[in-house]
């Protein structure tokens, strides 16, 4: 089957966690799921290559358009280091508050069920150096919106954003822009 529906077939979807009224989507039988997960890490991989600004970005024929993977704790972090892998680059983590050892910067946000802070270390990115971001899941792209802020702090430049998952009536592919979302599934 096409990836999307694949990846439909084996999500889980929960009602009313982690409040009423929502539907989550549970995406960990899809990373459970040999086959799945690697499908889904090789196509976050070449998720930058569908995008017609790569051109713009440098390289050669071969570039991926990316030389580094940053990964949103705590689902992000399943995909991010697996696509780092694939694509033969290193893996950037960007952290709940408080976890890092390190001089780092921080963005408060808000999300879709209350309010947190992302932190990143101040030296994990050469400046100028082209970033993949990666999540499991954009619903209001709150998270998303606060981990591109602290890439573009430390000096890196966002290739694009992708995740598994696009919720598009939360509008946080609107919310994003300019910066690219590649979603390997939108429901
Ligand atoms: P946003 O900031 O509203 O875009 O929410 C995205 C963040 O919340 C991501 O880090 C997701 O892991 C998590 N999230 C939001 N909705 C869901 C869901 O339905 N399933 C799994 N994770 C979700």
């Amino acid at each position: 089957p096409p990836l999307d529906q694949l990846i439909a077939s084996i999500a889980v979807d929960i009602p009313d966690f982690p409040e009423p009224g929502v539907v989550f989507r549970d995406l960990t039988p899809v990373f459970a799921d040999a086959g799945a997960f690697r499908l889904v890490v090789e196509a976050l991989a070449a998720s930058v290559l569908e995008d017609p600004r790569v051109a713009a970005l440098g390289g050669g024929p071969a570039d991926q358009g990316f030389d580094v993977v940053v990964g949103v704790e705590a689902r992000g972090f399943l995909l991010a280091a697996a696509v780092a892998l694939a694509a033969g680059t290193g893996v950037v983590p960007v952290r709940k508050a408080g976890k890092l050892p390190r001089q780092t910067v921080s963005a408060d946000y808000v999300l879709e069920y209350g309010t947190a802070t992302l932190e990143m270390h101040t030296d994990s990115l050469v400046p100028g150096q082209r970033v993949l971001l990666v999540d499991d899941v954009l619903a209001t792209g709150g998270t998303l919106e606060a981990a591109v802020g602290l890439v573009e702090q430390v000096g890196g430049v966002v290739s694009a954003v992708s995740v598994v998952v696009e919720l598009p009536a939360l509008g946080g592919r609107e919310r994003l822009r300019p910066h690219t979302v590649h979603a390997l599934w939108a429901t």
